[in-house]
């Protein structure tokens, strides 16, 4: 059986803390970029990382400690252990030790860099939205100084860097690892500006100001992004120019509610409408439509108009009508009589005996 803690160099009850700093050494020292085709270092280094998955989560800590093994058969290392998490982690320990060295490695400047993307919000209407429209939108991009040509130095104010000679990087080596690193001097541009550009300041670019009419297709909805290709900041080393995002918000309508493809209203009638039936028009986004109202129409009821919501991609949704029952108000004394005469009718005793009170009280005992 492997002792983990032997493997790692520990005592039985190091601390997690201790646990981790013998496994950082180890696994530098034993890493297989500084032991290149040396099968024993290989062995070696996976061992330490089996010892540290177990010794480094408290719970399998334990169970090790307890019974010498612990579940999942670890023995069987190559196919039970998560190899890339284990050397991600590594080399976030590792880079976190050499600090920039690395990120200076992996943001090397002279690669070609795609420009960064812009985002801008646009409002449209409602009706905008569902019939489409052509909106026109302005947006500030960067451009490549036309003064200095995006070298941000003025004419004659450049001259070739003396710490990289022109290259725009230097090698060095520190232990076993060799390095190619960006020249701190100059950036990497391998020049060194010593008269600024009096247009851009030295940056190299400017802010212009662009207007571009924008397609907004039949159907889009709010919270709907628009991704034009190539209107964002240039790209640099000749990358391609970042995009242009618009985040598309929908005023809401007075009486239209969208969901999706539908359209949600909500209209009142009047109390006989519901109990006898009706013949309604209805307004539509296409236009004024006929509502069949059938006779005990309850409140709340929802109606259909098929394919007179929402058009996308061809396909129309549909509008959803839910009808309001008003109970009328300042009844004349005509009305009223009527009333009272129709509740006599249905045999309603309009006084509180046998309310429905009563019948809820029935309904707990
Ligand atoms: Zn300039
Ligand atoms: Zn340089």
């Amino acid at each position: 059986m492997k002792d983990y803690y032997e493997i790692l160099g520990v005592s039985r009850n190091a601390s997690e803390e201790e646990i981790k700093k013998r496994f950082r050494e180890l696994a530098i020292k034993y890493h297989p970029d500084r032991n290149p085709d040396n099968k024993e270092a290989e062995e070696k280094f996976k061992e330490i990382n089996e010892a540290y998955s177990v010794l480094s989560d408290p719970k399998k800590r334990a169970q090790y400690d307890q019974f010498g093994r612990v579940d999942g058969d670890y023995s069987d290392f190559d196919s039970g252990f998560n190899f890339s998490s284990a050397f991600d982690d590594l080399f976030a320990d590792l880079s976190s030790m050499f600090g920039d060295l690395f990120g200076d490695y992996r943001y090397e400047r002279r690669r070609p860099q795609k420009g960064d993307d812009i985002g801008i919000n646009l409002e449209i209407d409602f009706k905008e939205a569902v019939f489409g429209a052509k909106k026109e939108v302005k947006i500030k991009r960067r451009k490549t100084c036309p003064k200095c040509k995006g070298t941000g130095a003025a004419k004659d104010g450049i001259k070739t860097c003396p710490y990289c000679r022109g290259t725009g990087e230097i090698s060095y080596s520190q232990g076993f690892f060799s390095f190619t690193k960006t020249c701190p001097k100059c950036g990497g541009t391998g020049r060194i500006v010593t008269k600024k550009c009096s247009n851009c300041g030295g940056v190299g670019y400017v802010y212009e100001e662009e207007k571009l009419e924008i397609n907004i297709k039949q159907g889009i909805d709010d919270g709907n992004i628009i991704r034009i290709q190539g209107k964002g900041n240039p790209g640099k080393y000749g990358g391609p120019d970042g995009d242009l995002y618009i985040y598309i918000h929908v005023k809401e309508h007075e009486f239209f509610k969208r969901k999706g493809r539908d359209i949600h209203i909500e209209i009142p009638i009047s109390m006989t409408q519901a109990a006898l039936g009706a013949t309604l028009k209805v307004p539509t986004i296409w236009g004024e439509s006929e509502l069949v109202i059938p006779p005990g129409t309850q409140s709340g009821h929802i109606f259909t108009l098929k394919h007179r919501g929402v058009e996308l991609n061809g396909i129309k949704g549909n509008q959803y009508v839910k009808v309001r029952v008003l109970v009328p108000t300042n009844l004349s004394k005509r009305q009223r009589e009527l009333l009272e005469e129709f509740a006599k009718e249905s045999g309603e005793d309009l006084t509180y005996k046998d309310s429905i009170l009563d019948k809820f009280k029935n309904l707990f005992k």
